[in-house]
């Protein structure tokens, strides 16, 4: 189905500079591919080929895309609306299959983490991803992943410690979310007329593994399948993105896709994101403020939300705090102070809580919301940064140290 790409092609410069590691580009697939998450011009496409009269085709893949999405059906005889001898006709070529889970579990706070295993081999390593859900009182978040792995190396992130990288496909991407509808038993309360806040899914966040701006097509595409209004109807308001700062395609977040943006922004000086986001390297400060300041659609309204991971004795000073506050003059944000979580053989350490509030309230006088993101699912290494899908490579002494570690915490 459609083709994995690269938005961004890493230049030679910069994987030379250890920066950018370039994505697997060739996979095997599935002999039969199934339909989920296909993007609607591509589901079009596929049943043209089949022979479907054109005149039909939009009726066809309006039925189809009512039973995928707002059902949830997961087989062909269930596509009750369609004649008796299409279904069998799709049967015969395509599947319903739904990402494969290789592993699930579930925090002691209800964080409930998916490890999914995808087409694909390198040196015999399986593509695999996680996904996360997040219950909270008011909703209910699922952070899903763009890539497997990540082709970015940033410093306090565990995912960018892994070495393989393949970009997802839109049906991947589309497919994490009818995934943890099926889990979670979401179809009756996600459909039409049901109050948005009612669903267990109620919000998508692409803060999982990978950098969703060097993978664009296939995010725009899968998250147009996901925020579809005659199927999962996820608002576009609902949906952010989050980015490590891939300047280029910044305004195209909001010219061609129009869901909300969070720049990983983590330092206030060159010379230190230059460490801990080394693409800063490629697009400095500078650049991608200014690719902020111009971000298409951006008001008081619809705001960027700038990340800060929260590292003792690193980026954690007052006067840090004092100089962000300077950096984003101007532009209409909110700050999300968000506490390190740690992973085996990180060199960081969080900052202390008193810290963390200290840093947040400079921030909230200088008039910004600056909530500080709880961490969630630590004990499943299921929080921020901490998504790492070779989790066999833990030793069990790693793993138990781990768990300690986040429930003392
Ligand atoms: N690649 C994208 C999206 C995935 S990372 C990006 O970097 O924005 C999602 C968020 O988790 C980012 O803000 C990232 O900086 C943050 N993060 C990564 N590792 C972390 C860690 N160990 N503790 C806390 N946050 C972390
Ligand atoms: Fe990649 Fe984001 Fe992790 Fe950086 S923080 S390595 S961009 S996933």
């Amino acid at each position: 189905m459609s083709a994995p790409s690269a938005a961004v092609e890493p230049d030679i410069a910069a994987l030379a500079d250890g920066i950018e590691k370039r994505p697997v580009e060739k996979y095997v697939g599935p002999a039969k591919p199934s339909l989920v998450g296909l993007p609607r011009a591509a589901l079009t496409e596929a049943l043209g080929a089949l022979g479907i009269p054109a005149p039909q085709l939009r009726m066809r893949v309006q039925q189809i895309w009512q039973a995928l999405y707002v059902r949830g059906v997961q087989n062909f005889a269930e596509m009750t609306t369609l004649p008796k001898q299409l279904r069998s006709l799709l049967a015969d070529h395509f599947t319903l299959a739904r990402l494969q889970i290789a592993a699930e579990q579930v925090s002691v706070d209800g964080t409930r983490k998916w490890l999914l295993r995808l087409p694909g081999d390198l040196e015999g390593r399986p593509h695999e991803i996680e996904c996360v859900y997040i219950p909270e009182t008011d909703r209910g978040t699922l952070c899903i992943s763009s890539q497997v792995g990540c082709t970015l190396n940033c410093s306090f992130c565990h995912t960018g410690t892994q070495r393989l990288v393949r970009n997802l496909t839109a049906e991947e991407i589309a497919g994490q979310v009818v995934l943890a509808r099926d889990r979670l038993g979401d179809w009756q309360a996600a459909a039409p007329g049901a109050e948005p806040e009612k669903r267990l899914v109620s919000n998508v966040v692409v803060m999982g593994m990978g950098e969703p701006l060097y993978n664009f097509e296939a995010v725009r595409d899968g998250l147009n399948v996901v925020a579809d209004g005659e199927g999962l109807s996820i608002s576009k308001r609902r949906i952010t993105l989050s980015t490590s700062g891939v300047v280029p395609n910044i305004a195209r977040v909001g010219s061609e896709l129009g869901v909300m943006l969070a720049v990983s922004l983590h330092a206030v000086t060159d010379e230190l994101r230059d460490e801990l986001v080394p693409l800063n390297r490629k697009y400095p400060l500078r650049e991608l403020l200014d690719a902020c300041r111009n971000f298409p659609g951006l008001s008081n309204a619809r705001r960027i939300t700038f990340e800060y991971v929260m590292l003792k004795g690193v980026n954690d000073s007052l006067a840090d705090a004092r100089a962000l506050v300077r950096l984003l003059k101007g532009i209409p944000a909110k700050i999300n102070l968000i506490p390190f979580n740690p992973w085996p053989g990180s060199k960081y350490e969080c900052s202390d809580w008193e810290r963390i509030e200290r840093f947040s309230e400079v921030v909230f006088n200088a008039g910004y919301a600056s909530p500080v993101r709880t961490p969630r699912g630590r004990d499943i290494l299921a929080a921020c940064g901490q998504l790492k899908s070779e989790t066999e490579t833990l030793s069990a002494r790693e793993r138990l140290a781990l768990r300690a570690m986040a429930l003392t915490e």
